[in-house]
Formats: C-alpha cells, structure tokens, sequence
C-alpha cells in the first residue's frame, strides 16, 4: 500500500517516534496523543481493518501490545492502561491500516469517557446469544 501512512512508517520512509520494533510489528508514539506515553503497535503487513488481517499478525500484534503497556505503566508509572483498537469510520477509525492503541491511564484522569451501560433482559440477551451464534 504504497500511500498508507503506517506502511511507510513500518518500512522507515515517513518518520515517527519509534519505542520498539522486530520482525512482524511496530511500536511508535501517536502523533496526536490522547496522554503521554500514548503508543500505537502495528502489523508490518497492510491490512484496513481487523477483517483483512491474518490472524498470525493479530497474534505478532498482541505480544508487542502486552510488552507495550508494560513499558509505559514502567516508565510512566500509570495505575492502569487502556487497550483500544477501532475498525471502520462508524467505530471512530482515522488511519486504514490495523492499529492498536496503548494508553496509560490514571485515576480520573479523562482520558477515555466509558460508554452508557443499559439494562438487557435475560430474553433479550438469549436472542443475541442465538444471532451470534448463528442459529
Ligand atoms: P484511529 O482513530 O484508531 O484510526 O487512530 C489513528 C491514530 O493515528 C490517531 O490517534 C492519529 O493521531 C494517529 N496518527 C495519524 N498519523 C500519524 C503519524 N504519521 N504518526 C503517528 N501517529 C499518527
Ligand atoms: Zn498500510
């Protein structure tokens, strides 16, 4: 994908801030971060979304985000950290090449609003079990 961003970052030709990288994923600083220490881990190999990755990426992608919050709660001595990833405009997606997000978080710091929680009745929730279930 010669005009995605994260593709150039991932072969060294568009310039970031690079934490850590080896031979299927890297790690660099958001360029407009939601807090300090805001990382964004990526697959070397293009793909939109999550429904184009191969999962062996998903899985290369998912052991540098672990080593990723561990390095940021270490260095900044965050109390916890987010892990967001986002697929689709509709989901909030800016950038179409898989990306997750590592955000260190503080008490009350604001960095993400947590979403409205409903109430599901146990009916309701057994018909979404069998749609998801393909029944
Ligand atoms: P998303 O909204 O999940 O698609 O997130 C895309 C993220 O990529 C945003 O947080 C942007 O700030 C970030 N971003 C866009 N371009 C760059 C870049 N050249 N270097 C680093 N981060 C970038
Ligand atoms: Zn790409």
């Amino acid at each position: 994908m010669s005009d995605c961003i994260f593709c150039g970052i991932a072969a060294g030709t568009m310039p970031a801030e690079r934490i850590y990288e080896d031979a299927d994923t890297v790690a660099f600083l958001d360029i407009a971060p939601a807090c300090d220490g805001h990382v964004l881990v990526i697959p070397r190999a293009h793909s939109d979304d999550i429904h184009g990755a191969e999962p062996a990426n998903l899985g290369a992608v998912a052991s540098t985000v672990q080593q990723m919050a561990a390095r940021v709660s270490g260095a900044l001595g965050s109390d916890g950290v987010s892990i967001v990833q986002s697929n689709g405009r509709a989901a909030g997606q800016t950038v179409f090449h898989y990306h997750v997000h590592v955000l260190p978080r503080f008490e009350r710091d604001g960095v993400m609003t947590p979403w409205q929680a409903t109430r599901a009745s146990s009916e309701h929730l057994a018909r979404m079990g069998a749609l998801l279930r393909g029944e």
